[in-house]
């Protein structure tokens, strides 16, 4: 497939899982700390555990001043609700020492660069990898870098929208516009839990099995 038939194939899927799931309104603001924050909490667990921890986090701490000066082992015993809490807290309070070197507990100063250097900026803080950076550009910069999950991952190579060797985010944001971006994200998200699910995918049911190449060897 060249890709001019692959920018072909994602819009395709892009339109038919919008009909399926129905568009979403991007309405996470801009606020990219605490998107940073989240998106940390939220690594290796669901969404409630992340809820959990996060009013965990704030019910024991005041600010982000009150946060960044704390032990490490205060902090993860605050957020041990979705696991892995000693390196999430040794990250989180990585990141606001950052920042507190910078002279704010702020990433605004993002603002100004390019999506390319403000991904690299957010990556040099430790523990914080790709997707989690994507994240935080895409939901709370309004940057157009395409985060990968391991639904997105396994949802888009199953598709042939991301050929064997080739880097997910990177190619992702090259082919998906910027404006769809925030819900095709999403989309594929919720279509790798509910249908392309990592045993047993449910191609049956599934509303792009005409054009996916994976589905043959699953039907059978
Ligand atoms: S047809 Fe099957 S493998 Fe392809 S996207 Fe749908 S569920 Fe996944």
């Amino acid at each position: 497939m060249n890709n001019s038939e692959r920018r072909d194939n994602l819009i395709w899927v892009k339109n038919e899982l919008e009909k399926l799931y129905g568009p979403i309104d991007k309405d996470w603001g801009e606020r990219p700390l605490r998107t940073l924050v989240q998106t940390v909490l939220s690594q290796n667990t669901n969404d409630d555990n992340r809820d959990r921890a996060e009013r965990d986090l704030w019910s024991r701490f005041t600010d982000y001043e009150d946060l960044a000066t704390a032990p490490v082992s205060k902090i993860a015993d605050a957020i041990s609700t979705g696991g892995l809490q000693n390196q999430k807290a040794k990250t989180i309070k990585g990141i606001l020492s950052s920042l507190a070197e910078k002279g704010k507990y702020s990433l605004d100063y993002l603002k100004s660069l390019d999506p390319e250097e403000a991904w690299k900026e957010l990556m040099s803080f430790d523990g914080v990898g790709k997707k989690t950076a994507a994240v935080v550009l895409l939901f709370s910069l309004d940057k157009p870098i395409f985060p990968v999950d391991t639904h997105v991952r396994r949802v888009t190579g199953r598709l042939g929208l991301v050929m064997n060797g080739e880097k997910h985010h990177e190619t992702l944001t090259e082919l998906v516009r910027d404006d769809d971006m925030f819900q095709f994200h999403l989309h594929l998200i919720h279509h790798g839990r509910e249908t392309c699910k990592a045993r047993n995918p449910r191609c049956e049911d599934c509303v792009l099995v005409e054009r996916c190449p994976a589905a043959e060897g699953f039907l059978g």
